[in-house]
C-alpha cells in the first residue's frame, strides 16, 4: 500500500508513564503503516524535562506557533513524591500550564459517544462540550506561606496610582496566601472562541462564574462576555437559532446535570479542569474524552483528556499485560492529522483521520475494547470481549486495513 505524504510537520510532545507506551504503540501500529508521518519531536517526558530545565516545554510550544498544529503525550506535573522518584532539580510546574501560557486560547473537550455506552446520567442523549480557558487563575497564581505574627499585603500599581489592599493579618495564626491573575485580552479571546464555536456547531453556549462572591475578579468575567456577545454576536446567534445563557457556577451545574446535552458550557481554568472529568466520566470513562487548545491566532494541540495513569504503569513495570484506553490518545492525533490535511489542503491525510476515528468506533460497537469499557458496555446480541491495549490498537489496524481497502 502506498502510503499517505504530508507537506508540513506537526509538533510531537512525547510524554510519560503508560501514555508514552501507548503513544508508542498508536504510532507503530496506527499511524506508521499508513502515512508517513512528518513530525517535529519534543520529548517531554519528565527526565528530559528535567535535564533541559523544561526549556524542552517551551521549545515545543513555540514550534506550535511555528506549524500551527501539535499534538501531545500526556505528561507527569511532578509533586513532591515525584521529585524523589525521579531526582528532580526542582518541581517543574505542569508543562500543560506551561503550552497554554504560551499559546493562550480555549481547550475544547467533548466526550466520544459510542452505540453500547450509555451515560451514567440517563437524560445525557446528547455529549456535552465544555469550553475550558486555558490563561492564568490557580495556574498561573503566586502562592506563600505567611507565619504567625505576619501579614498579606497586595500592592496595586497604575495610573491612577498605588494601593495597598490587606489580604489578611495572621496575627494570631500562620497561613497561606495565594495571588491570581487574568487579563482583558486573554478573557476576550476565550470569550470570542467560545461564540465562533457554538456558532460553527450550532449549539448553545452556557458561561458560568461566581461573580456574586468575586464582585471584581469573576465580574470582569461575565461583563467581558455579555459586552462582545451583544455587540458582536448577538444578531449571528438569533439567525443560527441558539442562545448565549448566563449563570452561576452552582446552578450551572445543578442546570447540567438535569439537561440533555448538546450545548457547549463555558468553564473558567479551574471549573474546566474539574467539571470536564466529571462530564468524562459521566459519559462512560475518563479515556473516552477528547480535548484541544485552540488559541486565537488559530494554532492547534491536540492532546488526552486524562493523566500518565499512573496505577497501570507500575503494574506494566511489574511485568503485568495491562488493559489501558488508548482512545482519546488515538483521537489526539487524528484531530492533529485532520487539521494538518485541512490546513495543507491534504484531503487524503484529512480522510484518513476520519477512517481512524471511525474505525476505532466499529471495533468497540463489535465487541472488542479494553477493560475500562467492558464492564458499561451493553449491546444486543454483542459479545463483549476484553482486550489488552496492544491487542485493542491491533484489532482497530485490521479494521482499518478493511476501511481503507
Ligand atoms: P489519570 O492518569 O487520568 O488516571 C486516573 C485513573 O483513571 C487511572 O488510575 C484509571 O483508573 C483511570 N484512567 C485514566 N485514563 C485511563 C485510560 N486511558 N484507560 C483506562 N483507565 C484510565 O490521573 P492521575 O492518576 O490522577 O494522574 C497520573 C499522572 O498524570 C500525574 O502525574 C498527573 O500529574 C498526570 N496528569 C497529566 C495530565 C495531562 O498531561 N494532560 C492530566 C492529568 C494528570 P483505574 O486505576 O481504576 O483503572
Ligand atoms: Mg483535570
Amino acid at each position: 500500500m502506498l502510503k499517505i505524504k504530508m507537506t508540513t510537520p506537526i509538533v510531537e510532545m512525547d510524554g510519560d508513564e503508560m501514555t508514552r507506551i501507548i503513544w508508542q504503540g498508536i504510532k507503530d501500529i496506527l499511524i506508521a503503516p499508513f502515512v508517513e508521518l512528518k513530525s517535529e519531536y519534543y520529548d517531554l517526558g519528565l527526565k528530559n524535562r528535567d535535564m533541559t530545565d523544561d526549556q524542552v516545554t517551551v521549545d515545543s510550544a513555540n514550534a506550535i506557533k511555528k506549524y500551527g498544529v501539535g499534538v501531545k503525550c500526556a505528561t507527569i506535573t511532578p509533586n513532591a513524591q515525584r521529585m524523589t522518584e525521579y531526582d528532580l532539580k526542582k518541581m517543574w510546574k505542569s508543562p500543560n500550564g506551561t503550552i497554554r501560557a504560551i499559546l493562550d486560547g480555549t481547550v475544547f473537550r467533548a466526550p466520544i459517544m459510542v452505540d453500547g455506552i450509555t451515560p451514567y446520567v440517563p437524560t445525557w442523549t446528547s455529549p456535552i462540550t465544555i469550553a475550558r480557558h486555558a490563561y492564568g487563575d490557580i495556574y498561573k497564581d503566586v502562592e506563600g506561606y505567611v507565619k504567625k505574627g505576619g501579614k498579606c499585603t497586595m500592592v496595586i500599581e497604575d495610573e491612577d496610582g498605588k494601593r495597598e489592599i490587606e489580604v489578611f493579618d495572621y496575627s494570631k495564626t500562620g497561613g497561606v496566601a495565594l495571588s491570581m491573575h487574568n487579563t482583558d485580552a486573554s478573557i476576550s479571546s476565550f470569550a470570542r472562541s467560545c461564540f465562533n464555536y457554538a456558532l460553527s456547531v450550532k449549539q448553545d453556549l452556557w458561561f458560568a462564574t461566581k461573580d456574586t462572591i468575586s464582585k471584581t475578579y469573576d465580574h470582569r468575567f461575565k461583563d467581558i462576555f455579555n459586552e462582545i456577545y451583544q455587540s458582536e454576536y448577538e444578531k449571528a446567534f438569533k439567525e443560527a437559532g441558539i442562545e448565549y445563557f448566563y449563570t452561576l457556577i452552582d446552578d450551572a451545574v445543578a442546570r447540567v446535570v438535569r439537561s440533555s446535552g448538546g450545548m457547549i458550557w463555558a468553564c473558567k481554568n479551574y471549573d474546566g479542569d474539574v467539571m470536564s472529568d466529571m462530564v468524562a466520566t459521566a459519559f462512560g470513562s475518563l479515556a473516552m474524552m477528547t480535548s484541544v487548545l485552540v488559541s486565537p491566532d488559530g494554532n492547534y494541540e491536540y492532546e488526552a483528556a486524562h493523566g500518565t495513569v499512573t496505577r497501570h504503569y507500575y503494574r506494566h513495570l511489574k511485568g503485568e499485560t495491562t488493559s489501558t484506553n488508548p482512545v482519546a490518545t488515538i483521537y489526539a492525533w487524528s484531530g492533529a492529522l485532520r487539521k494538518r490535511g485541512e490546513l495543507d489542503g491534504n484531503k487524503e491525510l484529512a480522510e484518513f483521520a476520519d477512517k481512524l476515528e471511525r474505525a476505532t468506533i466499529a471495533t468497540i460497537e463489535s465487541g472488542y475494547m479494553t477493560k475500562d469499557l467492558a464492564s458499561l458496555f451493553k449491546k444486543d446480541g454483542v459479545k463483549v470481549v476484553e482486550l489488552s491495549t496492544e491487542e485493542f490498537l491491533k484489532k482497530i489496524q485490521g479494521n482499518m486495513v478493511h476501511a481503507l481497502d
